[in-house]
């Protein structure tokens, strides 16, 4: 077994060293190597589908057909790493001016050494293993750090790692903050996080005693904007897919909605009928809607659930399920639900007046992870787009930009810094050592005092040869 069971400091600094050595054996460096740990992963997530499609349904029985996606998309990941790692990997040539010929210069990418992942649980298996991906491919060694939310999926996944992967090149910690927090400073070469913008500060200030750098994949309030004359049919569905699909427990999912006055009504009807569509007359009975993670979410949730409810509203805390609800808010500086970060199938709709006022109302707050924008008028989204600023911007739809893997997803802001997936995983794992190779032959006339040159001289040559 190679995963610690309750991680304790010293077991955590063993294990950092352990990998640390084995990293200084060279043994990740080829590119073959890491290829074949790659399909190794592959065949893992193969082999552990079912078991890790059962785990996530024990924990808050998301659905398995969206468990199903989360894996696809690993998958993809890595199909892409084996076959694009050579070309990741190449070294980039760099031209070098006359003045300093002969001589060549280029990067190489490096891995960076002992890498640490930090994941939360609502796509625990996507949400640990694509940067894992990132991580091997760069040649790093890697400790997952699952989320203790979702035990079930956590002791799965490491009970997968350890039937496959040798201890010192990828394993698994269990654990909680605790268990983080002594990796971070043992420490290690680099730490990727995903999870709140709240643990993400306390995630930086830790590594910062160390300066490891971090990549930060946060969340926050990711506005939805529909315009005065799109056709709410396919809007209304959209966003409410996205606010039930895990339950409205994704980063990505519209957290409120601006719309004008005027359209307001329209849309709760279209919301209200797409539920029906979607998840029957009792959703409570429906297999195609998760539960909420924890009970301390639930009443969380439950807490904001007050005022003018439009749609939906019950909640059962015993079976911690949360109905998809929508209100509508008059005053969003005092309601509970535009406060904080929803997360759950909860969807305030804030009715505006011009395009200005929603424009003022999402630059006066922190920059989202995705800004979403309903409209046809190509001059309204490129207007959006320049006046605004977020991690991602898409014109209608929500949540798909993530799943391409060749446009680098992440915050900006108070939702993260730096992006990831396909190539900039690789990228952002990696050290771009910069090399430089001159000869011993030629000497630079003038470089050395006594400087004969005058400042004139210098000036000409710089223009010249610089
Ligand atoms: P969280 O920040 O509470 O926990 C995430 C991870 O950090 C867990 O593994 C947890 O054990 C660890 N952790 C918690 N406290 C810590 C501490 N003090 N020190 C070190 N580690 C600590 O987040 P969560 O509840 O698991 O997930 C929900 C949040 O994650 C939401 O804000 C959501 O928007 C965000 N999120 C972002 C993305 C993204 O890709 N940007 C994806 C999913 C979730």
């Amino acid at each position: 077994m190679n995963t610690l069971p309750a991680a304790s400091p010293t077991s955590v600094q063993v294990l950092v060293n352990r990998q640390r050595n084995f990293y200084r054996t060279g043994a990740t460096r080829p590119v073959e190597a890491r290829q074949e740990q790659l399909k190794t992963l592959r065949q893992a997530l193969e082999a552990w589908q079912d078991r890790l499609l059962r785990a996530v349904h024990a924990d808050f029985q998301k659905p398995r057909q969206e468990v199903f996606l989360e894996i696809g998309t690993v998958l993809e990941e890595i199909d892409k790493a084996i076959k694009l790692l050579p070309t990741w990997a190449r070294t980039r040539h760099i031209s070098t001016p006359i003045m300093h010929k002969p001589s060549s210069a280029m990067q190489v990418p490096e891995p960076l050494g002992v890498a640490l992942v930090i994941s939360p649980w609502n796509y625990p298996i996507n949400l640990a293993l694509v940067p894992v991906v990132g991580a091997i491919a760069a040649g790093n060694t890697v400790i997952l750090k699952p989320s203790e939310l979702s035990p079930v999926t956590s002791q799965a996944l490491s009970e997968m790692v350890a039937e496959y992967f040798p201890a010192e090149w990828f394993t698994v910690a269990l654990g909680g903050p605790e268990v983080s927090q002594a990796l971070i400073v043992n420490p290690v070469d680099y730490v990727f996080f995903t999870g709140s913008p709240h643990v993400g500060k306390l995630i930086m200030a830790s590594a910062a005693k160390n300066l490891v750098p971090v990549t930060l994949e946060l969340g926050g309030k990711s506005p939805v904007i529909i315009d005065d004359k799109v056709a709410l049919d396919p809007v209304a569905r959209r966003v409410l897919w996205a606010k039930t699909f895990n339950a409205g427990q994704t980063c990505l999912a519209g957290d409120y909605v601006l719309i004008p006055h005027s359209r307001k009504a329209e849309f709760y009807q279209k919301i209200q009928e797409g539920i029906g569509e979607f998840f029957g007359k009792n959703i409570e009975e429906s297999r195609d809607f998760a539960r909420i993670i924890s009970p301390k979410n639930v009443d969380r949730l439950a807490a904001m659930i007050v005022g003018n409810v439009v749609v939906g509203g019950k909640v059962n805390a015993s079976a911690r399920f949360i109905e998809p609800t929508v209100i509508e808010v008059d005053d969003p500086e005092t309601h509970p639900s535009m406060q904080e970060e929803i997360f759950g199938p909860i969807l305030p709709v804030i009715g505006y007046d011009s395009i200005e006022e929603a424009l003022a109302f999402v630059n006066a707050r922190p920059k989202p992870l995705s800004l979403y924008l309903f409209s046809d008028s190509s001059k309204l989204q490129k207007r959006v787009q320049q006046e605004t600023s977020s991690g991602s911007f898409v014109i209608n739809d929500l949540i798909v930009q993530a799943a391409l893997s060749d446009l680098p997803f992440g915050g900006v802001g108070n939702s993260g810094m730096s992006s990831y997936h396909g190539e900039k995983s690789f990228e952002i794992f990696s050290h771009f050592k910069s090399i430089m190779k001159r000869s011993l032959l030629v000497e630079t006339p003038f470089r050395f005092p006594p400087y004969k040159a005058s400042l004139s001289l210098m000036k000409t040559i710089m223009r010249w040869f610089g």
